[in-house]
This record gives structure tokens, C-alpha cells and sequence, in this order.
């Protein structure tokens, strides 16, 4: 296995991570980013955005390239495709370990993000990739001219309803409630749009189908009555959780798993340091990861810089 020494290692690749990169790097750190999967987190998955500042409309994997640009401009090294095997971060130096490689950091920045929660209901997993799916940016196209439910009432299953109206001939929007939690402009935009049904008060018990998915069963959370809905394909979008495989139990996090941090976005370890998604934070957007990188990359140069005096 080969070892490799860094000054930081940066867990994640999306806006969070790039940003933090940057700031390190670009303070003489020697960084290296290390991502699961491909470089770019979620956004590079989101057709569009519209509320990053200056990019008055930019594709979410266009603007993903142009961190992955600017790290790249001050020298940040990138790990993608790595499967993490293990992650330590109380010893000294702290040690990561991949299926190639041992990183030895003298501090860690864990950016790794969040994923989408499961409804965990009967004919979820079953039906995924077969009428069950997480994005709607990755599969709405296979609804052209099909009935399809969304599931929740905050920003995303409003938007991805929303975007899912370009393909499918109606979109149910079931929600648990008589109320969206979405943005009030979202709302509108929804409300607005004739393609889409809501369906209030109401959860989803099974998703049934032969092949492919074809019904919902759903129950009235206030009369608890049963019935059926007929639909090609399902989108829950009812939150996210913490992507802290291998972090869990080292660190302080709240009773969800996400990381708490302090306004220099340290955590509970010295020299660990948590931004983005994956910590507990009020607004989960690409310009608060950004924001949340660039203040734990400062201060994680002061550290190193802190470790060298007394080192010296
Ligand atoms: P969220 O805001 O936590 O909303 C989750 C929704 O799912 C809620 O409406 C919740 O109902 C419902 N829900 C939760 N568990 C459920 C269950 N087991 N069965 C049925 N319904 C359930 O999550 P999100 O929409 O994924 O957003 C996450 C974060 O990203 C938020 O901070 C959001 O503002 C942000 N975001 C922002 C934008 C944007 O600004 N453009 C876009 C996407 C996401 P209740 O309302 O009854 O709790």
C-alpha cells in the first residue's frame, strides 16, 4: 500500500471540499482531496441553479468543473474512486485508508456530504431502478408522457416535482401534511404549474408493481383511510442524513449524525475540521458549503502553521 503525507486531507469533492482545497492550498498547505466516487458532490447532478451569486443560471456540473479548476490552478491533488476503508482521526497523524493508499494528514476536513433518506416502506428497494428513484435530474427522462408521485414538502420535492413536469404527464405531490415546508417562491412556482396534483395528508404504505412499479398504496394521515394510487414511477425526497461511514463514533455529531462544529467549523478533535452537508448547520446550499470551506480551510492553516511553531 503506498503512503502518502499531506499537510490536509480533505474527505469530499463537492462545493464544500473544493472550497476548503482552496483555501488550504492556496495557504502553502499541501492537500489532497479524496472523494468516494467522481469529483463534484450532488450539485453535479442538479440540471440548474439559479441561486449561486453571479451565475444568474448555471448548470450544477458546470459549475462543479470550475472548482475543481480553481483547486486544481492553486495545486490541490485529487483522489477520486477511492473506497475508504478505514478513518482515524484521534491519532496523530491522522490516518485514512483506502483500498491503494494510507493518507497520513496533520488535518482532516470532512466534506463527504449527505444522501437521501429512504421511506422504508414495502417495495422501495425492490423497485429501485425500476420505478424508484432519488433523482430526477438522472432519471426524469425515462417518464416522458407518465404519471410519476413525489414524495415530501420541502424544497427538494417541490423542485424535482417541478423539473419532473418537463417529462411526465402529471406529477402527484404526496405530502405527509396541509402544508409545504418549500420556500414560498417554490411554492408558487408549483401551485402555478397545472401538471401537478397534491395530494395532502397523506403517506405512501407500499409501492407495488410486477416488472415495474405501477401503484402506491396510500393512507389518509387523518382518517387513515387506505387507497390507491396508479403511478409509473415514485420520487421520495423527504431529506437527507449524514454520510459518516467510517466517522461515527469518533466525533461529537447530533442525535441525526450530523457532525457539530463550532463557528471556525472545528470539530470535538483538534485539527478536525467538518463543512458543508455533513455538519449540523441551518441552510444546506452550494454557497454556505462554499462558505463553510473557505472558513475551515483558514483556520486549518493556522493550525498547521500553529503545529510547525511548535515543532520549530
Ligand atoms: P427537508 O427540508 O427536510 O424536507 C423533508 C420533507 O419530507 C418535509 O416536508 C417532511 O415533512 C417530509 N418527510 C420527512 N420524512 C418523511 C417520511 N418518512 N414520510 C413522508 N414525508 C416525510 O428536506 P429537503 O427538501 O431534502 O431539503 C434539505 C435541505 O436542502 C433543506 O435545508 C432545503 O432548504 C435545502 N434545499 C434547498 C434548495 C433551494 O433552496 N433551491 C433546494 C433543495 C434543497 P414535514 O414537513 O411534515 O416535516
Amino acid at each position: 500500500m503506498q503512503v502518502k503525507e499531506f499537510d490536509t486531507v480533505i474527505l469530499g469533492g463537492g462545493p464544500a471540499g473544493f472550497s476548503a482545497g482552496i483555501y488550504t492550498a492556496r495557504g502553502n498547505v499541501s492537500t489532497a482531496i479524496i472523494d468516494i466516487s467522481m469529483l463534484g458532490g450532488q450539485p453535479s447532478n442538479y440540471l440548474e441553479l439559479e441561486n449561486y451569486p453571479a451565475f444568474m443560471k448555471i448548470g450544477g456540473y458546470d459549475l462543479m468543473e470550475k472548482f475543481e479548476e480553481h483547486a486544481d490552478m492553486f495545486g490541490v491533488q485529487k483522489f477520486p474512486m477511492q473506497e475508504i476503508e478505514s478513518v482515524d482521526l484521534v491519532s496523530s497523524p491522522k490516518v485514512i485508508k483506502t483500498k491503494e493508499y494510507e493518507f497520513l494528514a496533520k488535518t482532516v476536513i470532512i466534506a463527504t456530504g449527505a444522501k437521501p433518506m429512504k421511506l422504508g416502506i414495502k417495495g422501495e428497494n425492490e423497485f429501485i431502478g425500476r420505478g424508484v428513484s432519488y433523482c430526477a435530474v438522472c432519471d426524469g427522462a425515462f417518464y416522458k408522457d407518465k404519471i410519476v408521485a413525489v414524495v415530501g414538502g420541502g424544497n427538494s420535492a417541490v423542485e424535482e416535482a417541478i423539473y419532473l413536469t418537463k417529462f411526465a404527464s402529471r406529477v402527484y405531490l404526496i405530502h405527509r401534511r396541509d402544508e409545504l415546508r418549500a420556500d414560498k417562491i417554490i411554492q408558487e412556482r408549483a401551485m402555478k404549474n397545472e401538471k401537478i396534483e397534491f395530494i395532502w395528508n397523506s403517506v405512501v404504505l407500499e409501492i407495488q408493481g410486477a416488472e415495474l412499479v405501477n401503484n402506491l398504496v396510500l393512507k389518509d394521515t387523518n382518517t387513515n383511510e387506505q387507497s390507491n394510487l396508479a403511478v409509473d414511477g415514485i420520487f421520495p425526497y423527504i431529506g437527507i442524513t449524514p454520510n459518516v461511514e467510517n466517522i461515527s463514533g469518533q466525533i461529537a455529531q447530533d442525535k441525526s449524525g450530523f457532525i457539530l462544529t463550532d463557528e471556525t467549523m472545528k470539530t470535538s478533535i483538534d485539527g478536525v475540521y467538518a463543512v458543508g452537508d455533513v455538519r449540523k448547520t441551518p441552510l444546506r446550499q452550494v454557497i454556505t458549503a462554499a462558505s463553510d470551506g473557505a472558513v475551515a480551510g483558514v483556520y486549518a492553516v493556522k493550525y498547521i502553521e500553529a503545529l510547525k511553531e511548535i515543532t520549530v
